[in-house]
C-alpha cells in the first residue's frame, strides 16, 4: 500500500527490559501509523550512555516482533537474529549522530538561541542551594548568558588550553509564552519564565534529550510525536528549539500516565511491569495487546475484545483519554482467560508445552490427542498458562494426597474402602469401548443406581484417587481422559493406591 506522509516514531532508551508503558507507546504509534498508511520509525535514544544495557535493542525487537509490532525504518532482526538497520533517514542510533547534534547546537549559538556555559559543578551547586533556601525552583541563573563576545572568546581559549569543553545551553526567551497544541490535551500555555536554560550539548559532545529529539524528529521528517504525558513539560522547550532553527514542529499527542488501581505511580521494578515477564508467566500476546490498547484509549463503544487488526481499523488519537489509565491486573487476567478459552485446542497445546516442561513434565512423551483432551476440560483452562502445570499434574503422575481426603463428607473410611473395591471391579470389567465420556457416564450412573448407592459416596473417592484434589473437573471427564492417555491400567492402579491408603 502506498505510504501517506504521516510519519511517527517510537524512541525508546535501551535500558533493558520492555516496560508495559513502553509497549503502550509503541502500540499507539504503530496503530496510528498503520491506520493512516503512514510510516513507523524506530529510533534508539542512547545519549545517556550510563543507562545503556547490552542486548537491549535485540530484546526490544524480539518482544515487538512477538507482539506483531513492526517498524518501517530503524532496526529489525535478520534471519540469524542479528540487529540490522534499514531506512533512508538513518543512522537511527543517536550515538551515531553526534556530529549532527554538534553542528546544530553551534548553529543555535551563532543565531543567539543558545550559548556557551562555563560554570563548574561547584558554582551550579551553590546557585541551587541558594534558590532552594529562598524556596525558588532550582534553575540555572543565566550567568554565562550575560557574557560579552570578548569575554566568551577569552573563556573559550582558556577552556581549550586546559583541554576542557564548555556545555551549550538553550537560551529561553526572557518573556512571552509558548502554546502547545496537543492532539490529546488540547492547548497548553507555558510562560517562558518557568522554563530553565537547559543544557543541550554536554561537554563530552553528547546532546541532551531535548536537542537530540528535535534534531532527529526534524531530519527523520516525523509528522506526529506520540509519547507519554511525562514529556509535556519538555515540549515547550522543544517548540522553542524548532522556532530557533526555523523548522516546522511536528504535531504532538501525549498519552496519559499509567497508574496502579490505588492511583500510585506504576512501578518501574522489572518483575511487575516487564512485558517479557508477563509473557513468561503465560499471558498471551493477544490478551496483552488488547489490555495495553485500553490503557488510555477506548473505542467509545461497548466492544472490549479487539484483535490487532481491529485496533488498526478503529484506532483514533481523538479517542485517547486525558485522565490517567489504571493498570488493573484483574482485567488482564480476565482477558487472558477469555483468549485462552477461545484458543483452538491444538494451538493451546503448542503454547502449553513450555509451561508443562517448567513443571518437570515431559509432554512430548504423550500423544497430542491426550494433551488436547486435558486442555479441553474446562477446569484445566487456567487464567495464565504458568498455572497449567500445577493444575494438570495428575494427568502425568500419580497424585499425592492424605487418605482422609478419600472419605466423602457423608460417609466414613469403611464405606470409602468398600466403594473403591466395587469401583475396581467395575472398571476391571468395563469394556474399552465404554470409556468414552458419555458412555462412561451412563455406565457409571447405572452401576450407582443398580446398587442403590449415593452418587457422592462413589464419585468422591473415585475422583480423589485419580486427582488427589478436593476440587477438579468431574469424575467422568477425568476417567475418560486418563483412559485416553494412560489406559485402563493406570485407572485401576490409582484406585488400588487409594485402597492401600485405607488399609
Ligand atoms: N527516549 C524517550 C523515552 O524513552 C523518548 C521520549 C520521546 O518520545 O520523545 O521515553
Amino acid at each position: 500500500m502506498p505510504k501517506s506522509n504521516i510519519r511517527t516514531r517510537f524512541a525508546p532508551s535501551p535500558t533493558g527490559f520492555v516496560h508495559i508503558g513502553s509497549l503502550r507507546t509503541a502500540l499507539f504509534a504503530f496503530l496510528f501509523a498503520r491506520h493512516n498508511s503512514g510510516s513507523l520509525v524506530l529510533r534508539i535514544e542512547d545519549t545517556d550512555q550510563n543507562r545503556f544495557v547490552e542486548g537491549a535493542v535485540e530484546n526490544l525487537l524480539k518482544v515487538m516482533a512477538h507482539m506483531g509490532i513492526d517498524f518501517d525504518e530503524g532496526f529489525y532482526l535478520d534471519a540469524q537474529g542479528k540487529v540490522q538497520e534499514k531506512g533512508s533517514h538513518g543512522p537511527y542510533l543517536q550515538s551515531q549522530r553526534l556530529e549532527l547534534y554538534k553542528k546544530y547546537a553551534l548553529e543555535l549559538v551563532k543565531n543567539g538561541s543558545a550559548y556557551y556555559c562555563f560554570c563548574d559543578e561547584q558554582r551550579l551547586e551553590e546557585v541551587r542551594k541558594e534558590q532552594v533556601a529562598l524556596k525558588k525552583p532550582p534553575m540555572y541563573d543565566r550567568c554565562c548568558r550575560k557574557m560579552l563576545p570578548q569575554e566568551i572568546e577569552t573563556k573559550l581559549a582558556e577552556f581549550k588550553a586546559a583541554g576542557k569543553t564548555p556545555v551549550i545551553r538553550q537560551a529561553i526567551p526572557a518573556e512571552g509564552q509558548t502554546i502547545i497544541h496537543d492532539l490529546v490535551y488540547g492547548d497548553m500555555n507555558y510562560d517562558h519564565r518557568v522554563l530553565d536554560d537547559q543544557v543541550i550539548l554536554k561537554s563530552d559532545g553528547f546532546p541532551t534529550y531535548h536537542l537530540a529529539v528535535v534534531v532527529d524528529d526534524h531530519f527523520m521528517e516525523i509528522s506526529h510525536v506520540i509519547r507519554g504525558e511525562e514529556w509535556i513539560p519538555s515540549t515547550p522547550k522543544h517548540i522553542l528549539l524548532y522556532q530557533a532553527f526555523g523548522w516546522a514542529a511536528p504535531q504532538f499527542a501525549h498519552v496519559p500516565l499509567i497508574l496502579n488501581p490505588d492511583k500510585s505511580k506504576l512501578s518501574k521494578r522489572q518483575g511487575d511491569v516487564a512485558v517479557e515477564d508477563f509473557l513468561t508467566k503465560g499471558y498471551l500476546k493477544e490478551a496483552l495487546i488488547n489490555f495495553v490498547a485500553f490503557l488510555g484509549w477506548n473505542p467509545k463503544t461497548d466492544q472490549e475484545i479487539f484483535s490487532l487488526e481491529e485496533l488498526v481499523q478503529q484506532f483514533d488519537l481523538k479517542k485517547i483519554n486525558k485522565s490517567a489509565a489504571i493498570f488493573d491486573l484483574t482485567k488482564l487476567e480476565w482477558l487472558n482467560s477469555l483468549y485462552l478459552r477461545n484458543k483452538p485446542h491444538r494451538e493451546l497445546v503448542a503454547l502449553a508445552l513450555p509451561f508443562w516442561e517448567q513443571k518437570g513434565i515431559n509432554p512430548q512423551t504423550y500423544s497430542k490427542d491426550y494433551l488436547a483432551a486435558i486442555l479441553e476440560l474446562d477446569f484445566s483452562r487456567p487464567t495464565i498458562l504458568s498455572d497449567l502445570g500445577e493444575r494438570t499434574k495428575y494427568f502425568f503422575a500419580q497424585p499425592e494426597y492424605e487418605k482422609e481426603l478419600l472419605v466423602w463428607k457423608k460417609s466414613d473410611q469403611k464405606d470409602a474402602k468398600d466403594k473403591l473395591l466395587k469401583l475396581h471391579d467395575f472398571f476391571f470389567g468395563l469394556d474399552d469401548s465404554k470409556y468414552e465420556k458419555t458412555a462412561l457416564e451412563t455406565e457409571l450412573k447405572n452401576f450407582i443406581s443398580e446398587n442403590h448407592f449415593d452418587n457422592g459416596s462413589v464419585l468422591w473417592p473415585l475422583r480423589v484417587c485419580l486427582t488427589g484434589l478436593p476440587a477438579s473437573p468431574g469424575p467422568f471427564e477425568i476417567t475418560s481422559t486418563l483412559f485416553l492417555g494412560l489406559g485402563k491400567e493406570e485407572i485401576l492402579k490409582r484406585i488400588k493406591r487409594g485402597l492401600d491408603k485405607l488399609e
